[in-house]
């Protein structure tokens, strides 16, 4: 699902991640742990398609997702990529703040032009599964920290993507939405095969995932 070789990126002259290589199998649930600065987020970042590596061609890099090379691709094919096979989770959970909850989870589904009905039987599916159907009508202001992430969490789930990246998901949780996060990812994985690649700070969420990569300094040691 995911296969990437050779991934550098640099800051000036600040080396952040010092040839990478990743290999991730569909319907794995994969961590990525180490220290702050090791280098995790902008691995999650550029393995999302978010930020690119440096010097690709020199350097050989090589990123496929689901068997597609998004090296290449151009601003408008990556964007419809992304929006249809990669679904994003951050620590803080960057809602549109003039939106409601449905809304913002059905915002994905209305630019890839999908059914209007089925994405609302979805959306309220996975309202219910994520413990936020009370709070469909509501804004991100109107919403406990914990429900604006779950709420945040229906977004990158609603158009079924291939592959979800999480940069710390449950940073901003109490123990038990972690742990109900956690487990709706694993009941996802179980379902649907959906590959999962979480960054976390979480050892127990770290110590229970297929795979947990360890990164010091750019790479990745273990
Ligand atoms: P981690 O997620 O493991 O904490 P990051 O990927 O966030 O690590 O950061 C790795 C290193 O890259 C850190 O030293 C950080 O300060 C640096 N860094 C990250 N983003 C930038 C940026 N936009 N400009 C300059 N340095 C950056
Ligand atoms: P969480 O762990 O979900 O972040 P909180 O302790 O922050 O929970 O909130 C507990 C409950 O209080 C929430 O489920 C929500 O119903 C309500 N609540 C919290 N903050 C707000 C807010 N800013 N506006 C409306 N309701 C809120």
């Amino acid at each position: 699902m995911i296969k990437a070789s050779n991934i550098h990126k640099s800051y000036g002259n600040l080396e952040v991640l010092k040839g990478v290589d990743v290999h991730i199998l569909e319907g794995e649930v994969v961590s990525i742990v180490g220290e702050s600065g090791a280098g995790k987020s902008t691995l999650l970042q550029i393995l999302g398609t978010l930020d690119t590596p440096t010097n690709p061609s020199g350097f050989n890099t090589q990123i496929a997702l689901a068997g597609k090379s998004f090296i290449e691709m151009t601003d408008r094919q990556l964007s419809k990529f992304r929006n249809e096979n990669i679904g994003f989770v951050f620590q803080f959970h960057q809602l549109l703040p003039e939106f409601t909850a449905l809304e913002n989870v059905l915002l994905p589904t209305r630019i890839s032009g999908k059914n209007e009905k089925e994405s609302l039987e979805k959306a309220y599916s996975l309202f219910e599964d994520l413990n936020i159907a009370h709070r469909l009508h509501h804004k991100p202001n109107e919403m406990s920290g914990g429900e604006a992430q779950r709420t945040a969490v229906a977004r990158a789930l609603i158009n079924s993507p291939k592959i979800i990246f999480a940069d710390e998901p449950t940073g901003n949780l109490d123990s038990k939405n972690a742990d109900d996060l956690h487990q709706l990812f694993f009941d996802l994985r179980d379902k649907y095969n959906q590959t999962f690649v979480i960054v976390t700070h979480n050892t127990h969420l770290a110590d229970t995932t297929d795979r947990k990569l360890v990164m010091k300094d750019g790479q990745i040691i273990y």
